[in-house]
C-alpha cells in the first residue's frame, strides 16, 4: 500500500518534529492535540525550525513553503481516520495511548497502519487492544527528529511483513536509517540509555558529584556530546521516569528502580527544558544547575 497521508497524534516535542520531517519528505500531515494552543505552538515551531534549515542552506525557501503547505491541524481525532498511516506521539502513559486508539478505531479506514512513537510501552499490548494488531507497529523516532538519523522499528508479536516493509520504505523516503528491535521493554536505545541516565541521577542523589561535575565527567571522560543530566532535561524528566518504571515493572529487576530524586523532580513539575527547569534552570540567559 502506498502511504501518502499521515496522521500525527500529539503535537509536543516529538509530534512537531515528526510532522516536520514527513512534510519535508512530501507526505501530507494532519496533526492533532487536545488544545488549539498546543497545535498553534507546534506549527510555529516547525516554521521556525525550517527557517533555520533555510538559513543554513539545508533546504530551499521553496521547499519550506511547499512543506508548510502540507501540514494541517485539527482538534478532532476522528479526522485522522482517513489517513494511510497514524503515528501516535502523545504523552508516555499507557492509559492515554490506549484511550486514543480506542477513540480513533471507529473512524479508521480498514487498511490504515497504526503506529506508536512510545519509548518503552509494549507494542504487542497496545496492538492487542485494537482491531488490527497485524497492522500495528512501534515507530520510534529520536529527539530532535529533524536531526537524529535513527528510527527504531518494533514489531509486535502479530505485526505482518507487509506492514513492516511499508514502514521500512517510509524510513527510507525520510532519508533516515531503521534499526529493528524486538518488542521488550524500552527496546534497544532506551534499554541502554535510560539506566545510564538513572545512574547519573543516583550519582547526584548520593552526592558523588554535582550536576556540573557529572555532566562534565561524561562529556570529557566518555566523549559524550551531552552530559546525562543535560540529556535527561532535553528528553523530559517525566518521560525518563515513565521509561524507568516500564523497565522496572516489565523486567522485574531492581537494577531498574527509578532514583527517588528523579521522582522528586517530576513531582515538582521540573520536567526539564519543556517546563523551563529540571537539573538546570533555563529561565535566565544561560542554564544554571539546580543542584
Ligand atoms: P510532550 O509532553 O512534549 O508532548 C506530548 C503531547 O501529547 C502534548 O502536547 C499533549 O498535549 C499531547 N496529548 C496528551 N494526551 C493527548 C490526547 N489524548 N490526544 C492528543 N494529544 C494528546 O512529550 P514528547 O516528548 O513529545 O513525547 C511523546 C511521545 O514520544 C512519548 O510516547 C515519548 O515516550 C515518545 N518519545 C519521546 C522522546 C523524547 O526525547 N522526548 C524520544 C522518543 C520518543
Amino acid at each position: 500500500m502506498a502511504i501518502q497521508s499521515v496522521g500525527v497524534i500529539g503535537a509536543g516535542q516529538m509530534g512537531n518534529g515528526i510532522a516536520h520531517v514527513f512534510v519535508l519528505a512530501g507526505y501530507d500531515v494532519l496533526m492533532t492535540d487536545i488544545t488549539q494552543e498546543a497545535l498553534d505552538k507546534a506549527i510555529a515551531l516547525i516554521d521556525k525550525n525550517m527557517e533555520r534549515q533555510v538559513s543554513r542552506d539545508k533546504i530551499s525557501a521553496a521547499d519550506k513553503k511547499a512543506a508548510m503547505g502540507r501540514v494541517k491541524t485539527t482538534l478532532r481525532l476522528a479526522d485522522l481516520g482517513q489517513t494511510d498511516l497514524v503515528i501516535e506521539a502523545a504523552t508516555e502513559r499507557e492509559t492515554v495511548k490506549q484511550a486514543i486508539f480506542e477513540d480513533l478505531q471507529p473512524h479508521l479506514k480498514h487498511d490504515t497502519i497504526l503506529t506508536s512513537n512510545t519509548s518503552s510501552i509494549s507494542i504487542t499490548r497496545l496492538a492487542s487492544r485494537t482491531d488490527r494488531p497485524e497492522r500495528f507497529m512501534g515507530f520510534h523516532f529520536m529527539n530532535p527528529v529533524p536531526v537524529m538519523q535513527l528510527v527504531e522499528l518494533i514489531r509486535g508479536i502479530a505485526t505482518d511483513d507487509a506492514t513492516y516493509r511499508a514502514l521500512v520504505e517510509v524510513v527510507e523516503r525520510l532519508g533516515k536509517t531503521a534499526a529493528s528491535a524486538e518488542d521488550f521493554p524500552a527496546f534497544i536505545v532506551n534499554r541502554i540509555l535510560m539506566p545510564m541516565i538513572n545512574e547519573a541521577v543516583y550519582t547526584l542523589y548520593e552526592g558523588v558529584g554535582n550536576v556540573r561535575s557529572i555532566d562534565q565527567a561524561l562529556k570529557l571522560g566518555a566523549n559524550h556530546p551531552m552530559g546525562p543530566l543535560e540529556l535527561a532535561d532535553f528528553i523530559g524528566l517525566d518521560t525518563c521516569l515513565a521509561i524507568m518504571n516500564v523497565l522496572h515493572e516489565g523486567l522485574a529487576d531492581t537494577k531498574y528502580r527509578p532514583c527517588p530524586l528523579l521522582t522528586k523532580y517530576v513531582e515538582a513539575g521540573w520536567l526539564g527544558r519543556k517546563t523551563g527547569r529540571g537539573f538546570y534552570d533555563y529561565r535566565g540567559e544561560i542554564p544554571v544547575p539546580t543542584r
